[in-house]
């Protein structure tokens, strides 16, 4: 085929394992496309560090792209407008890109994007990147589909590709030039970054992953750290679930006992790969759950208690409890902050300050280095109760302080006037809010309407044969999974 091809990058910023630009391969000529999107600035989930993390991207992409002879454009503006004028200069017929479950505003430019290239006359083709699959039927099969998909060969890059001449790339922005303030501190980006923090990880850093995750302290390193490049698409899922397996494989080989402990905490991470997408493809079969409940029966539970100046303390770190406040001072410095902490900090908005999810989501999206529109939602949800299908869980902060920050030295560093009188009085009398919290929420569950959506949901996003535990099994013994409490709770 040699009709000029435009691969559309969008969060899969890399060029090794990437199907739209090996499909370009056998086209006239080739260019690559990167829009800066207006719908992107003004969603409320974007934060200045989203966008210094993709630029950061960007810059090697750039680099990577040149070397192979095509140019990466960079716009911004609006698609399909950008296309539009892009046409004039580069009469493409092919517009190449990776499938998206994204939020309610990419589902909505895809839209106008299909339409566009209806009328325009180009061929729209899109290769899926994770396991989500798209018009799935049902859940039967999901997991065995996502194997069979983790398990086909990575793509190399392409050699060489004959780019336009003459097309203007446009310079990189700088976050002024944006119009955004200044980001967070951050992590390397990029492709290299990317495969580095891989591999560190299945080296070194990961050797005791299952007892690493749950404490906010040792999760810092011991976690893989991948999800930013998860985020941004600098690593492909296949490549890091293909990576896994060969070091466990090697490990369990190596005949070593303590090589093989090594290998099944490995397993662990590897199964959390599942996990992402099981997520992901709740987004992708029921987008409107970026807004609204899961379960209907939710609907007008805390809507109207909504508590401005509860959620003020909860996100400024002024809570009055120490783990929680410790928790989210982090986050908002870092961007990152692990499993059980995350959840923490919701259960603790949802259950304790009975606010609802959706300001806390946007809030947390912000924070989230690593946001992922079908994971962050499907678990806002998961932690405050209105999925109707999985198990309740209030987590005590004490407890978790306790737990997983025995000596208080995460405490101690992020709330530093803990103990003296500058530290704020608890907000709530949490005996009394999570009593308060568990009556209504029982009482709801018990009712007709909220049984009969139950079941429908279990039907349609239940895991079955996934590799995790349905709801209703009995739970897990804590330290057969390592962190036990954070399985129990995935359906
Ligand atoms: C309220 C809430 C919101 C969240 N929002 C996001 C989000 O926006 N983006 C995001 O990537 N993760 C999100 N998570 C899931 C999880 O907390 C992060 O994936 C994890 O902390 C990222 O760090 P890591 O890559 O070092 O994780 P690791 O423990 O090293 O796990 C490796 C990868 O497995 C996947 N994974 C791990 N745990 C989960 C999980 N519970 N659910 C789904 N996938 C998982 C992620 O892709 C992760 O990068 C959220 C969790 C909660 C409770």
């Amino acid at each position: 085929m040699d009709s000029p091809a435009l691969v559309w990058f969008k969060r899969d910023l890399r060029v090794r394992d990437h199907a739209p630009l090996a499909a370009a391969l056998g086209s006239g000529s080739v260019a690559a496309l990167f829009v800066i999107e207006d719908e992107w600035l003004a969603s409320p989930e974007c934060d200045p560090q989203h966008l210094a993390f993709a630029l950061q991207c960007l810059q090697e992409l750039r680099v990577s792209l040149r070397a192979i002879g095509v140019p990466l454009l960079l716009r911004r503006g609006q698609l399909p407008d950008v296309l539009t004028q892009l046409q004039r200069d580069f009469p493409f017929r092919r517009l190449l890109s990776h499938e998206e479950t994204g939020s309610g505003w990419t589902y909505a430019r895809d839209l106008r994007v299909g339409r566009w290239c209806r009328e325009a006359g180009v061929a729209w083709e899109e290769f899926p990147q994770t396991g989500v699959i798209r018009r799935l039927e049902g859940r039967n099969g999901w997991a065995a589909r996502w194997e069979q998909r983790m398990r086909q060969p990575v793509i190399a890059a392409p050699r060489s590709l004959r780019g336009p001449q003459g097309l203007g790339e446009g310079d990189l922005p700088t976050l002024q030039e944006l119009g955004l303030g200044s980001a967070r501190p951050l992590p390397s980006a990029g492709e290299t970054a990317g495969k580095d923090v891989l591999e560190s990880f299945l080296d070194t850093r990961g050797r005791s992953y299952r007892s690493s995750i749950s404490s906010p302290v040792t999760a810092w390193t011991g976690c893989s750290r991948l999800s930013a490049h998860l985020a941004f698409g600098t690593l492909s899922m296949r490549c890091i679930y293909q990576q896994t397996r060969a070091r466990i494989a090697a490990l369990r080989g190596s005949g070593d006992t303590h090589e093989r402990r090594v290998a099944w905490h490995l397993e662990g991470f590897s199964a959390r790969l599942h996990w992402h997408c099981h997520f992901m493809q709740k987004l992708e079969d029921e987008p409107a759950i970026e807004f609204r409940n899961f379960s209907r029966a939710c609907d007008g539970l805390r809507e109207e208690d909504f508590d401005q100046g509860r959620f003020e303390a909860w996100r400024n770190g002024m809570t009055g409890f120490p783990m929680v406040d410790a928790c989210m001072r982090s986050l908002n410095a870092t961007g990152w902050l692990n499993f059980r902490m995350r959840a923490m900090l919701v259960s603790f908005a949802a259950y304790h300050l009975w606010l609802h999810w959706r300001e806390p989501g946007i809030h947390l999206a912000r924070q989230f280095l690593d946001f992922e529109p079908g994971i962050h939602w499907s678990q806002m949800q998961m932690q405050s109760g209105t999925t109707g299908i999985n198990t309740l869980r209030i987590y005590s902060p004490a407890k978790q302080a306790a737990d997983h920050d025995p000596t208080g030295a995460f405490v101690r560093q992020w709330v530093p006037e803990y103990g003296t009188s500058a530290y704020p009085r608890p907000i709530v009398d949490e005996r009394e809010a999570v009593k308060r919290a568990k009556e209504r929420l029982y009482g709801l569950r018990k009712t007709d309407t909220a049984r009969s959506e139950a079941s429908a949901i279990q039907k349609k996003h239940g895991s079955r044969k996934s590799g995790l535990p349905q709801t209703g099994k009995p739970r897990r013994k804590r330290g057969a999974m390592g962190d036990a409490r954070q399985t129990e709770l995935f359906d």
